[in-house]
């Protein structure tokens, strides 16, 4: 069989030598691989106990259309998420278009003109620098008059309890938690951690909202921020929860209140909940989230199989190849932009779909520098496909995620490692 399959890989353009270094380097993680399966088999029992409570039945597929009054596979999903993810109520909806469109929607109906939202984890995600206003733009919270206040992390990744004690005042309504590190090299927060950092914030001002941006953390733990008490966690259908099958969408989960605050702005004051159609999408929403444990599974195995290849080569990744998960994310610093863009290149080539073009770097909306994505997705845009991306500039990280099965995860880093070392950009001799 091994010959078979050393066969197969060098006919995908895998040479000897790469191969036998990505085995070697995996013989070594078994007992890791193990605990991933022992945490999305449990996490997989999470997801039929929230879907066999909610009576999910055939009929919860069916399509929706106009003002969708009475969907019941949508409500039933959205009780589906709640018990899943352990919150009060949910609003899981093809309507809201991705994951910013969903943290800006979560922000922009539970704060109110004269509110300060506060971050008190550092930068957040490029994209929301303009919902919030620090990178000035039309429509943002800045323009309504929503100020916004920020504490970064201490230079060793822990929280400044001071700074944010200081920072925290009447006005401050919202506090904001990213998980996920970004496009930054900080650690990623576990919901350990996260919990930590809320119990401190409640303690200062009890009635403050805590929000956590959960976007790539979903069943990566065997429990989410909302059982550590945040009270609303958002995401994106087209990373984790969404399996890999949903085509759209976003979710926020949390208290009764904040999401009820989320629809109203979403669809209409009065409206609400009660008004949007599914269309065609319910059911990949449903069978999405029943396999997102799995998948979640085979894109943190590549995570750190990607982490131990390119340590033991000497770049600096992030995480480190033997530390703990919070995220799917796997950042590796090339600090040099042809071995940035070689890597995208093996990416891009590994893809069941568009692995004939070659990705070049590109200016996008929301981002304040040239972007190079590498993806070859069937939905597109989707990261919990595989897909490497970061921002054309130093230190030259690449931002690596996601991979549909473990095996195609494994091709996609092995494809980047030979693109290296067809330009002697890595020694693996
Ligand atoms: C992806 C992501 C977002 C934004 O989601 P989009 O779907 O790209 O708009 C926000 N925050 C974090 C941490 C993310 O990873």
């Amino acid at each position: 069989m091994s010959q078979l399959l050393e066969k197969k890989y060098e006919e995908l353009g895998i040479s000897k030598k790469v191969y036998e270094f990505g085995e070697c380097v995996e013989a070594e993680l078994k007992e890791r691989f193990e605990q991933i399966d022992s945490n999305a088999e449990f996490n997989q029992m999470k997801v039929i106990a929230a879907m066999q409570k909610n009576r999910v039945s055939a009929e919860c597929f069916n399509i929706s259309s106009g003002y969708g009054y009475n969907d019941m596979g949508r409500d039933t999903l959205e009780h589906v998420y709640a018990d899943c993810f352990g919150g009060e109520d949910a609003l899981v909806r093809p309507q809201i278009t991705c994951g910013t469109h969903a943290l800006a929607l979560a922000l922009m109906s539970n704060l109110r003109p004269g509110d300060e939202l506060l971050s008190p984890v550092g930068k957040p995600y490029d994209t929301l620098e303009e919902v919030i206003g620090i990178r000035p733009s039309k429509g943002s919270l800045a323009e309504y008059g929503i100020t916004y206040a920020q504490v970064d992390l201490l230079a060793d990744g822990s929280f400044d309890y001071d700074g944010i004690k200081k920072a925290i005042n009447e006005k401050t309504r919202l506090v904001t938690i990213q998980r996920s590190k970004g496009y930054a090299t900080r650690p990623t927060l576990s919901v350990e951690r996260i919990g930590e950092l809320i119990a401190f914030v409640k303690s200062i001002k009890p009635d403050v909202i805590c929000m956590v941006d959960n976007c790539y953390g979903e069943f990566v733990e065997d429990r989410e921020p909302l059982s550590v008490g945040a009270d609303m966690m958002v995401g994106s259908l087209i990373k984790n929860p969404g399996g890999g099958l949903a085509p759209i969408g976003g979710y926020i989960v949390g208290k009764k209140e904040c999401v009820e605050n989320a629809a109203y702005r979403l669809t209409s004051p009065g409206l609400g909940k009660e008004v949007g159609a599914s269309l065609g999408v319910i059911q990949s929403f449903y069978q999405g989230l029943f396999l997102a444990p799995s998948v979640v599974s085979g894109a943190l195995k590549g995570a750190i199989f990607a982490a131990n290849i390119y340590e033991k080569l000497g770049f600096k990744v992030v995480p480190n190849g033997t530390e703990s998960r919070h995220d799917i994310i796997q950042a590796v610093e090339f600090g040099n932009k042809d071995a940035m863009i070689a890597f995208c290149e093996g990416i891009q080539a590994a893809a069941p779909v568009d692995s004939y073009v070659t990705p070049e770097p590109w200016a996008m909306p929301g981002y304040d520098s040239d972007v190079i994505m590498a993806a070859g997705a069937f939905v597109q845009g989707s990261s919990i496909e595989l897909s490497a991306d970061g921002p054309v500039k130093p230190p030259y990280a690449v931002y690596f995620q996601g991979g549909l099965t473990w095996y195609h995860a494994k091709l996609g880093i092995l494809m980047s490692l030979q693109k290296l070392y067809e330009r002697n950009l890595v020694n693996i001799d």
